[in-house]
């Protein structure tokens, strides 16, 4: 196929915008990528999708997200981090069956695709969601997706003892061989597009001999490791007690640093933790909405950067966000900067860019696939309509996308050369059916909780 007539941004090395632009697909590849005429006349035999008017870019890359979560949007608005957690979200999670885990994974990966995320990365998938049913789904939805499965021994958060709810505590020896079980079943899965990866929990709930075996294993196999790290001011106590200078340098101690290391947050890092993170090569996830949310602080995306740290961006949760939606976050990234550094011009449109698509599929061991829409690398791309209020005029398409946009503006969906959603129609997923089957869970999840949650005005 040709995605024709579109204004392209290629995000190749020179960061090209290819105006009436066109894309050619041959089966999982990207064929090529230049003016309309020339491919159009290359390529004359392919069938052609007019995408007048549109902007076509790569997929966007949401590198932490809680599968489990997208049930449980608005279940914890308004409360004090503790209280979000202990009364309300692990509450829940801990409540779920594993068809919840399934019914979940489904809405969030609907959702995400609706919005224009082609790949991501879960954070951390409890035993309780049912792994199978989980990496099931997410084969099915087309979706790359690198699993990282909860690993601890310990049910405490940071300093705070047994602060976990029974339903999710496992033991580290069961956690572990689970994980492994994992990565033999579902590594590789969906045509390579599933990875397993670990994904411990924060230091606090893992012991550190727990954290070297994940690192030694890690090592060994290849997987990818996904960590929360100094999300919250707390975590430096805890590498303090530990007798570390920073949350960063703890685990490093412990083998967890490197270029298969994703840390989620690191809003309270600092100059010498950057330079380890840039040194070892490791990753950074950037959760705007949600440090903005439950109040952590603003991460220090414009210090990590210039330190040479690729700093990527995410979602994170149904209660810490509320929405999947990764072109709302990209505006709030850029302006949460400007605010934390008192200046306007610290985190620019283009940067957004580059944390929302190619610096996440770095982050996912994947930047020599995808990331960019040039010939040769995976066909993972994004069609959106322009053809709204909002999005006119578009000066610039880079701006019109990262300030303007919204992932409703998103309307077609390719991930590894196949249609996944067309004209907003997602192509792979029964829509109808995950929808009401979310209606018929989400009260009963919170009802083995013992919770009660609704409005808090009077409802007549
Ligand atoms: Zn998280």
């Amino acid at each position: 196929m040709i995605f024709d007539n579109a204004t392209i941004i290629t995000m190749n090395p020179q960061r090209e915008i290819i105006l009436n632009g066109a894309l050619a697909v041959d089966g999982r590849t990207i064929a090529a990528v230049g003016k309309s005429r020339a491919i159009r006349e290359r390529f004359a035999e392919k069938k052609v999708v007019d995408c007048s008017g549109d902007v076509l870019m790569p997929g966007l890359v949401d590198t932490h997200v809680h599968t489990a979560q997208a049930m449980l949007r608005g279940c914890a608005d308004d409360l004090s981090l503790l209280d979000w957690l202990g009364k309300r979200v692990w509450v829940l999670q801990g409540s779920y069956t594993a068809e919840d885990g399934r019914a979940s994974a489904a809405l969030c990966a609907l959702e995400m695709i609706k919005s224009g995320t082609t790949a991501f990365i879960e954070a951390m998938l409890a035993e309780r969601y049912g792994i199978d049913g989980v990496a099931e789904v997410l084969v099915q939805s087309g979706m790359r997706a690198a699993i990282g499965k909860i690993v601890m021994d310990q049910p405490s958060y940071g300093k705070v003892q047994s602060f976990m709810h029974p339903g999710l505590v496992e033991d580290g020896e069961t956690s572990i061989r689970n994980t492994l079980a994992a990565h033999d079943r579902w590594d590789g899965a969906g045509d390579g597009r599933i990875q397993i990866w670990f994904g411990p929990r924060t230091p606090g709930g893992v012991t550190p001999a727990l954290y070297d075996e994940i690192g030694k294993l890690a090592r060994e196999r290849g997987m990818g490791i996904t960590i929360h790290n100094s999300e919250v001011r707390d975590d430096q106590a805890y590498a303090a007690s530990q007798g570390c200078r920073s949350a960063v340098e703890f685990i490093h101690a412990h083998g967890l640093l490197g270029p298969r290391t994703v840390l989620a947050h690191c809003v309270w890092t600092d100059e010498e933790d950057w330079k380890l993170m840039a040194e070892t090569g490791t990753h950074a996830s950037h959760n705007p909405a949600s440090n903005a949310k439950t109040a952590t602080g603003i991460a220090p995306v414009e210090g990590m950067l210039a330190a040479g740290v690729n700093v990527s961006l995410a979602c994170d949760g149904g209660p810490s966000n509320n929405t999947y939606d990764m072109i709302r976050d990209m505006r709030l990234a850029s302006y949460l900067a400007c605010l934390r550094e008192n200046s306007p011009i610290v985190v620019p449109a283009e940067t957004i860019m580059e944390m929302a698509t190619i610096n996440g599929t770095k982050a996912m061991g994947l930047g020599d696939q995808i990331g960019s829409l040039e010939a040769g690398k995976r066909a993972d791309f994004i069609v959106i309509n322009m053809d709204a209020p909002h999005l006119t005029p578009a000066w610039d398409p880079i701006s019109a996308i990262a300030y303007a946009a919204t992932g409703a503006d998103v309307d077609t969906v390719v991930i590894d050369g196949k249609l996944v959603m067309r004209h907003r129609q997602v192509l792979t997923l029964d829509e109808g059916a995950i929808l009401a089957d979310v209606r018929g869970r989400y009260r009963a999840v919170a009802e083995r909780g013992g919770l009660q949650i609704g409005p808090r005005w009077p409802v007549v």
